[in-house]
């Protein structure tokens, strides 16, 4: 086999575990059956991979309680008061917490809809199914099934609610920009080591939504009290400007450092 080759299977094998934590072994697995069966076309390979990724991926959901994580249901059905953003998310199994997360999630989202009927809770990135300290990048503390990051309520340019929308189709980088006035602790910070991206040339090509104050400020208020007294809420990570215009000041709400993430485009959450 040429080098071209090895290498181009080596970062196949790379980005897939990045993206997915199984999908690199499913890549060497359907490599191997496609060889067994004497099949060694490129489409024997990725039929191969296929039906391996969806029986591994569905069955990831039953192994995993024996890594101390559970998945948040992909199912969508219109009453469900918690949902993932898209179905991407599960397909790619970035839907895994830890129970007591899926547990503070689910009341924070029956909670929510009891004080605003309609009201769904949508959920982005959770971590991998497996093993602690495996991190689901770009997060890197998403790694031990006790973090969450949940997208911001929105209205239209009308005012009205919008149950389910996000500004951004994956429910990342829409970023709300704060005001001169403001508090920013990073501004004017030139650092290269960080993973604090503008991405300001995409930010023209979402929707003009806003944040729904009341129920992002309710969600946030509900974290701070009821989830550091009944479910173990660690901290929440918001940027200063939003927690501010949104009122709040609980202890549990903090800042997360000018080298991580921007955290005005969705709320982190950690459990205990
Ligand atoms: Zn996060």
């Amino acid at each position: 086999m040429n080098w071209k080759r090895r290498i181009g299977q080596v970062l196949v094998f790379v980005a897939l575990t990045i993206l997915t934590q199984i999908g690199g072994i499913v890549y060497l697995a359907s490599k191997l059956a496609a060889a067994a069966m004497g099949m060694r076309r490129s489409s024997a390979t990725l039929l191969a991979f296929i039906l391996i990724y969806v029986a591994a991926t569905a069955s990831a959901s039953m192994v995993a309680p024996i890594f101390g994580r559970v998945p948040i249901s992909c199912t969508t059905r219109a009453s469900d008061t918690v949902a993932v953003q898209s179905s991407i998310y599960c397909l790619l199994n970035r839907n895994y917490v830890t129970p007591s997360m899926l547990n503070l999630v689910s009341a924070l989202a029956v909670d929510v809809n009891q004080k605003f009927p309609g009201t769904t809770t949508v959920v982005l990135d959770g971590n991998f199914p497996f093993w602690d300290g495996f991190p689901l990048l770009p997060h890197l503390s998403h790694s031990d099934g006790r973090k969450l990051d949940i997208a911001f309520y929105y209205k239209d340019t009308n005012g009205d609610f919008i149950n389910r929308a996000t500004r951004s189709p994956v429910g990342y980088f829409a970023f709300e920009q704060a005001s001169p006035g403001d508090e920013q602790p990073c501004k004017g910070r030139r650092d290269i080591l960080t993973t604090r991206w503008d991405l300001d040339w995409l930010q023209p090509l979402f929707p003009t939504y806003s944040i729904e104050e009341k129920r992002t400020a309710f969600a946030l208020e509900w974290l701070a009290t009821e989830g550091v007294r009944r479910f173990g809420l660690d901290k929440v990570f918001i940027e200063p400007h939003l927690r501010n215009a949104l009122g709040q000041t609980g202890d549990a709400i903090r800042f997360q450092g000018c080298r991580a993430a921007r955290h005005d485009d969705h709320i982190h959450i950690q459990v205990h």
